[in-house]
């Protein structure tokens, strides 16, 4: 790579990804709060928590702020007389980045009384939904959640306990007319019975058929993948399965109730399956399949291995970065080192890239908590040229066919 893309002033996935790792120090006149940034949440879905900004390049990020790693920072945001925001380290400033602003609609209540952001929330520029109660892993006699995972710790905290679909689409309705959201993320934890899929049916349906916005689920893996077949003719856009860990000695560690219930191999089926779904229609509806890992609980080379099972089956894999989140039982372990993390991402942009997989492509989705494949292309050297031109051309199809669609609903309300 060339002496700009090592230099993470000028290069911006390299900063993002350095800033996962090491976290950022507030200066203490530093309040992004108060400069209509948003709050500081714990965590949301297990992994996220941290200060939402927007890098240079546009890219959206979540950089840990409370994390014992983050005291420790060569990082700090500092808030300059004029304004403006600029990560410095050792006092030299390196890139200017900006608050993701914080909507208007959090500080109203729901018709039924309950804070719009105890609802949903906006990760990066999606609505994030976790609509139903928390993960049984969390409420056994003798716990099994996931070690890396906070969700048991802080849902009744920064998160309303149960959402009435009525709520969630009054919710949706303010963040797409205010915030012009065009995606809405439901993530559910493991229930027993598979109830997951039952408990989220309801909330698709209503937000296709009245907002018309994509959709995508991330749950456990269904015992029967024929629901899959009724999500896809439902409209549901993006369906995501988070095994974490590739190495299965790992998994089962790190994961034990996952490893219990479901067992590595049927969410790797769960995702050949679905990923053979985009065959088929509607074709007014783009359909991916998300395979989710961890990188930092497991050498580098495994989690290349992940990816390259991922996209082999047709499907693309979200790579988050391991946090460790206070009160969680990895909360002590050290964060991944950024050049042990490198490589994992510069495979995931090559990976997705030499498969030819539809990366990006979802208009105005910008996601904070993890680097994207296509974010990460700031960290190859490669270069796949005609590939990215039909990725920009596919770009340009959905953003217009979704245009029309939000045309359409508006015209009819
Ligand atoms: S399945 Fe694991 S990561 Fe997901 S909510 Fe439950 S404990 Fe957390």
């Amino acid at each position: 790579m060339s002496a700009a893309a090592l230099d993470v002033a000028r290069n911006p996935a390299l900063l993002k990804l350095d800033l996962y790792c090491k976290g950022i120090r507030l200066s203490e006149t530093t309040v992004p709060e108060e400069d209509g940034g948003r709050k500081v949440l714990r965590t949301r879905a297990g992994l996220g928590s941290g200060l939402e900004l927007v890098l240079p390049g546009g890219l959206w990020t979540n950089v840990p702020v409370t994390e014992r790693f983050a005291r420790d920072s060569p990082y700090e945001l500092a808030r300059r007389p004029d304004g403006t925001y600029w990560i410095e380290r050792a006092g030299e400033r390196l890139a200017p980045v900006q608050l993701a602003p914080r909507p208007a609609w959090y500080d109203r209540p729901t018709q039924s009384g309950k804070p719009m952001t105890r609802v949903g929330t906006l990760q990066g520029t999606y609505l994030g939904v976790y609509p139903a109660k928390v993960c049984e892993y969390w409420t056994e006699d003798t716990k099994v959640n996931c070690k890396f995972c906070s969700v048991g710790l802080n849902l009744g905290v920064d998160d309303a306990d149960l959402k009435s679909v009525d709520e969630v689409l009054e919710v949706a309705r303010a963040a797409r007319r205010e915030s012009g959201i065009t995606y809405v993320d439901f993530n559910t934890g493991h229930y027993r019975g598979d109830t997951y899929l039952d408990i989220l049916e309801p909330y698709v349906r209503r937000i296709k058929s009245e907002l018309g916005l994509l959709v995508g689920v991330q749950t456990p893996p269904h015992h029967d993948l024929r629901r899959y077949d009724a999500l896809r003719a439902m409209g549901v856009n993006r369906v995501s399965f988070c095994f974490e860990i590739w190495d299965r000695e790992i998994f089962k560690d790190v994961c034990p109730g996952k490893h219990r219930e479901y067992g590595q191999d049927r969410y790797l089926e769960a995702i050949r399956y679905c990923a053979a779904l985009g065959r088929r229609g509607p074709w007014s509806e783009p359909w991916v399949t998300n395979g989710e890992i961890i990188a930092g609980l497991e050498p580098p080379a495994s989690s290349i291995a992940a990816i390259e099972w991922i996209t082999s089956v047709g499907a693309i894999p979200t790579v988050c970065v391991f946090r460790p989140l206070q009160g969680t039982d990895y909360a002590r372990m050290p964060p991944p080192r950024t050049e042990d993390v490198v490589p994992v991402f510069r495979a995931l942009y090559e990976a997705c890239m030499s498969h030819g997989l539809p990366i990006g492509c979802a208009p105005n989705v910008h996601v904070s908590l993890v680097m994207l494949p296509e974010e990460a292309r700031g960290l190859s050297s490669r270069r796949f040229p005609v590939r990215e031109l039909k990725r920009q051309a596919l770009k340009r199809v959905v953003a217009l066919a979704l245009t029309r669609r939000f045309k359409a609903i508006e015209a009819r309300a």
